[in-house]
């Protein structure tokens, strides 16, 4: 049993400062902090260290950041035989200025742009044997609708992490097994709608998180759930979404019902949130059972 992640992987690079600069000028930071990231490589981290076998399809730069993004999957037990080494790019990057109480980011693509239809055929022995395949907005769409199609077509279920928001064609919509917008994407994803109807027209598919509050979705036969977060002190939220989308696929990979896939989900997510960093504070398998035991 193993999951697939296709997706992007990001060295995130962040300086703390009192003030940003004006254009022109030049200002003393706080503190540099380099840490790995990106919505693929974090959601195969999450599922890694809850106990599945995951392997992540994904192309970097030939860079220190591309070794910082293996080196942290390696130690989470990631399989990185499908990460691809792309010469003359750069490792995507998301630049960070954290002043003021806010953050500015820039983000440059870099390899993840090259993440196409090539990369998933050179790993489909694998991903059309997976359990479950992840995907996240981070990597070109055209590759989305390739992977999409393809994994409908060879039966093979397909998670859509509709993040960060972009219009999702009705057709990945009918052939995901699963959608899980957060809500502020879900409100954009269906202008006009309410929740409830949002939900009930993808009654076990569309899986809404709503921060500390849970997740909402409609079960079959049953209406409107919604599976309370665990409350917890907060520390840092980056991550929280991709936390719970690894779990999740987990979770399902196993066969558990829907109701605790996403219960263990909750506590994973919620341990996370309560360490710094995106995958810096993502738990490991024994400290979720703790959680929920
Ligand atoms: P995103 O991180 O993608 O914006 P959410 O904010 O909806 O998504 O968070 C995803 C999940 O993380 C939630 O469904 C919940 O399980 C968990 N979570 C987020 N914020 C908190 C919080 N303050 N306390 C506990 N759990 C949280």
């Amino acid at each position: 049993m193993h999951i697939a992640v296709i997706g992007s992987c990001n060295v995130d690079i962040t300086v703390e400062a009192q003030r940003r600069p004006h254009a022109g000028e030049t200002v003393m930071g706080d503190r540099l902090i380099v840490s790995p990231g990106g919505k693929g490589a974090n959601q195969a981290v999450a599922a890694a260290r809850l106990g599945a076998e995951v392997y992540m399809v994904g192309c970097i730069g030939d860079d220190d950041y591309g070794r910082i993004i293996t080196d942290s999957l390696k130690e989470s037990h990631v399989h990185t035989d499908y990460v691809f080494t792309r010469k003359g790019t750069t490792t995507g990057t998301a630049h960070i200025t954290l002043a003021e109480g806010d953050n500015s980011i820039i983000v440059i693509k870099g390899a993840n742009a090259e993440v196409g239809p090539e990369e998933v055929d050179r790993a489909w022995d694998m991903i059309s044997t997976a359990e479950i395949v992840l995907l996240q907005y981070e990597i070109p769409m055209e590759t989305i609708d390739y992977v999409v199609k393809k994994c409908a077509e060879a039966g093979v279920k397909v998670l859509l992490n509709p993040a960060p928001f972009a219009d999702t064609p009705e057709e990945w919509m009918e052939k995901a097994s699963y959608i899980t917008p957060n809500e502020h994407e879900a409100k954009l994803m269906f202008p006009g709608m309410s929740r409830s109807e949002i939900l009930s027209a993808h009654p076990d598919k569309l899986i809404m998180t709503i921060g500390g509050d849970g997740v909402a979705f409609a079960h079959e036969g049953e209406g409107e759930v919604v599976v309370p977060g665990f409350k917890v002190p907060v520390k840092d939220t980056t991550g929280a979404g991709d936390t719970f989308n690894g779990a999740f696929a987990v979770a399902r990979a196993e066969k558990q019902p829907m109701k605790d896939a996403v219960r263990f989900a909750n506590a994973a997510a919620a341990l996370s949130v309560q360490k710094i960093g995106a995958q810096g504070g993502m738990p490991w398998r024994s400290e979720v059972e703790e959680m929920l035991s």
